[in-house]
């Protein structure tokens, strides 16, 4: 079905095109569709995050061609194309205060010249779908956020004859969708699953601090279950970034494919409509013929616009707080106290029922694990 299109994953670090979108990756590229990742930054300033390669000599002398070697092995694993953007990695600023982002990194660089080299890219190779982060970044790393801004840029200039005249004839992609992460839902399913199986979930802590980060919905599933070992082989390659006996090699596949065989996208601008209960990123675009037709059709208009504006978000604010009220004057106390004692407590079940991670959803201080979860992210 997907045999003759063309998706670009446009990501900011090595190792994030194996942790996003990495089944859905495998999957098409399996369905004879071309998939291009690009990384917008070589990753150099990672830290590295397996224990058991931190005193590598070899590691420490030259982590930059360290982990293009990682993403060439993950790129083959995956099957997939790939290509750099040539920008330098922000790094993770730590500390209170921040300290600033170091010189000439990417979350620094000019909009105007990300967006142009992206652009080029694009009407080279002439993607039909592209997929990014959200406008949070996904996760709130700098280099993460510039990704986004650079993605949604490149998506609206590429088609248009007048921006960048000479990076390449226009070619406008049909949709850009954001990857969908970790959502409370897909957490929960899988802490459950764990549970009844007797195993030791690792998201216990995640979930007891889940703080949600924005308003944003999936608008569409892929079955990507049969891809989810070779996503992992491909974490696995980026071998300085990921232990493969750590945190996110501790579900079992068979759980994660029985409870969650999905990744999850949202759509964000599409030319074509957005059907409801969309499993497939290239739905509505017809043939490859079709689709390149469409891509260079002039005055092609946005039919579907599923970005997050400031006042949805304000809203999606406001509903979260009078729940965190609600909920607060429901436990008689104050938020981060799970203690039940009011009868009218037991219509959510047992008196003391109400689990913890629900009374601490809105805990200001992110702690320690959310901490090294974001990191691990990475
Ligand atoms: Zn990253």
């Amino acid at each position: 079905m997907a045999e003759g299109m063309r998706l670009m994953a446009v990501h900011a670090h090595p190792d994030d095109e194996s942790s996003k979108g990495a089944a859905t990756t495998a999957k098409y590229v399996a369905e004879g569709a071309s998939v291009m990742v690009v990384s917008c930054t070589g990753g150099e300033r990672g830290d590295i995050l397996n224990e058991k390669l931190k005193d590598d000599p070899h590691i420490l002398r030259d982590i930059a061609q360290v982990r293009r070697d990682e993403m060439k092995a993950a790129q083959e694993v995956l099957g997939c194309e790939h290509t750099w953007l040539g920008f330098v990695d922000s790094g993770l600023p730590e500390g209170d205060p921040l300290p600033p982002l170091p010189e000439g990194c990417f979350a620094l660089e000019d909009l105007e010249v990300t967006t142009e080299a992206l652009v080029r890219v694009i009407r080279t190779w002439r993607p039909h779908v592209m997929t990014t982060y959200d406008e949070k970044g996904g996760y709130p790393h700098p280099d993460h956020i510039m990704c986004h801004r650079v993605a949604m840029a490149a998506f609206e200039a590429a088609g248009d004859p007048s921006r960048y005249p000479h990076a390449g004839e226009p070619w406008q992609p049909l949709k850009i969708y954001y990857n969908g992460g970790w959502s409370k839902p897909r957490l929960e399913a899988i802490h459950e699953a764990m549970l009844a199986e007797g195993l030791e979930s690792p998201y216990a802590e995640w979930l007891a601090n889940w703080k949600p980060r924005r308003s944003g919905r999936p608008t569409t599933m892929i079955a990507c279950a049969d891809y989810f070992e070779t996503r992992d082989r491909a974490l696995i390659a980026h071998a300085t970034q990921v232990d493969p006996d750590g945190f996110w090699f501790q579900v079992p596949l068979e759980i994660q494919k029985r409870v969650w065989g999905v990744e999850e996208f949202e759509a964000a601008l599409s030319y074509v409509p957005i059907a409801e209960g969309e499993d497939d990123l290239f739905a509505g675009l017809g043939t490859p013929e079709e689709a390149d037709a469409l891509a260079t059709r002039p005055g092609l208009e946005v039919v579907h616009d599923g970005r997050i504006t400031e006042e949805a978000e304000q809203e999606a604010r406001e509903q979260a707080e009078e729940e965190s009220e609600r909920r607060a004057r429901h436990l008689h106390g104050d938020s981060s106290d799970t203690h039940v004692d009011e009868p009218e407590a037991a219509a959510d079940g047992a008196p003391g029922a109400v689990p913890e991670a629900e009374a601490r959803t809105d805990a200001e201080t992110k702690t320690e694990t959310e901490t090294e979860t974001e990191k691990a992210e990475l």
